[in-house]
Order: structure tokens, then sequence, then C-alpha cells
């Protein structure tokens, strides 16, 4: 059975049909990059996933089970994914636990240290960089209980050089946790470069177009150690 299937969605926003007659599933453990050019309708394909709207018609399956608007049985980052400001990093990093009734500090702790932020704990979100922002966000979404995680551009707004560290550290926490993830980019290179399948999403309204597995390993984790300055 797929962990995630979506059959025949639609939406329309008044007279504009911004998806159409969309399907495609995605496998346990599988990194599956939605691609297509900005106005395409990725965002909106994710608000439905995440529960956040609701389709005109179609299903929205996880495990077999139909989810249309159900919030919070997966993790969904929207792309301008907000930290509360009035929770410490920590305190932020736990809110999906706290959700789901589970807290595991110490893995909280060890995932903020993994990812370069030992010493801001404690501190508040407006302390940090962009990047470093974007690392809690992912943590959260990481130490979440869901098992399907979506990502909508989480990169776009970084430079280059942090885009590539990101990448990197997104795909090492993703190969030592295994969960599903479906990742909405607009950049040729980034999807090729993280997934191990795309599907293109064609404009107007956004159907799929084309579906590929990628036709070639990713590079081996032993040679995407993060630079030691990058996690200073
Ligand atoms: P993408 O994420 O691929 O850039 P979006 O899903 O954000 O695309 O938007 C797809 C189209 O739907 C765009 O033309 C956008 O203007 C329109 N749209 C998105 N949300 C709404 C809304 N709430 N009301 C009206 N139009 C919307
Ligand atoms: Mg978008």
């Amino acid at each position: 059975m797929s962990k995630l299937d979506i059959q025949n969605l639609a939406k329309s926003f008044g007279d504009l049909q911004v998806i159409k007659d969309l399907s495609f599933s995605i496998n346990e453990g599988e990194f599956v990059s939605i691609l297509g050019p900005s106005g395409s309708g990725k965002s909106t394909l994710f608000q439905m996933i995440g529960g956040i709207s609701l389709p005109d018609s179609g299903s929205i399956l996880i495990e077999g089970q139909q989810v249309n608007g159900k919030r919070g049985v997966i993790s969904y980052t929207p792309q301008t994914p907000s930290l509360l400001p009035w929770r410490t990093i920590l305190q932020n990093v736990l809110l999906g636990q706290e959700i789901a009734g589970k807290i595991n500090k110490e893995k909280a702790l060890e995932m903020i240290e993994r990812a370069g932020l030992k010493g801001y704990e404690h501190v508040y979100p407006h302390e940090l960089s962009g990047g470093m922002k974007q690392r809690v966000s992912f943590i959260r979404s990481m130490l979440s209980p869901q098992s399907i995680i979506c990502l909508d551009e989480p990169f776009s707004a970084l430079d280059e050089f942090t885009r590539l560290e990101m990448q990197k550290w997104l795909l090492s926490i993703w190969s030592e946790y295994k969960r599903s993830i479906l990742f909405v980019t607009h950049s040729i290179e980034e999807a090729i470069f993280l997934s191990d399948r795309i599907i293109v999403l064609s404009s107007k309204p956004a159907t799929v177009q084309k579906e590929f597995i990628v036709p070639f390993k990713r590079p081996r984790l032993e040679d995407l150690l993060l630079t030691e300055e990058f996690l200073q």
C-alpha cells in the first residue's frame, strides 16, 4: 500500500482552475519532489495535503484512509514557516511532540546540537539567521511523530551556499530517520539532487505532466559531511 495517495484532485479559486485531475502516490521512506513553475499550484496542493484547505473533488489517502481536510496527520511546513516568537528554540522544536503528547527532550537537544545550534536552546527566534531558523523548523518536523513530511520550497529564500549546506543536512537527517518526504521546489537542480523521484506539474491547471525516477545515485553520505565553519 502507498504511504500517500493523491487521487483525481481538483481545486479552483472562482473561475481559476488551479489543479485538475491530479493523481500520484508516494511510498514508505521515499523522497519525492514536486517540481513546477511559480503559480503552478504547488502550495495549493500542499495546503490540501496538510488539511488547511479542501479539494473540490478527489481524495487524499494516507495508508489507505481518506484524510481530506484533516490536520495533523502529516507534518506540513508551509512556504514561509514561522517559529513562535514567544517560545525559545527548544520550546519551538518541542512543539510537534507536545501536540502529539509525547516529549523526548533529550533527542531534541541532541538534534539541536547536530544542527550546529548548541548554545541557542534558550534564545528566541529573532536572534537567529534565516538558515538557522530553517534548521529549527526542520528539526521540529523531523521530531514530530508523523511519518510524512511535506516541505514547501524550504530553501528558495536562502543564498546558494547556505542552500547547499541545508540540502546536505536534510539528506543526512532523512537517511537516518527514513521518513517519506514530499518536497516542493521550482528548482530542477534541487529536485534532481535531493529526490528518488520527481513529479513534474504542468501549469494551469496543474496535473501530472511527467513522472520520473532520478536516473543516478545521490552523492554518498560520506561526501556530504557538513563544513565545520557552517556549523560553528
Ligand atoms: P505555486 O505554489 O506553485 O507557486 P500556488 O499554489 O501558490 O502556486 O498558486 C497557484 C495559483 O492559484 C496562482 O495563480 C495563485 O494566484 C492562485 N491562488 C492560490 N491561492 C489562492 C487563493 N486563496 N485565492 C485565489 N487564488 C489563489
Ligand atoms: Mg508556492
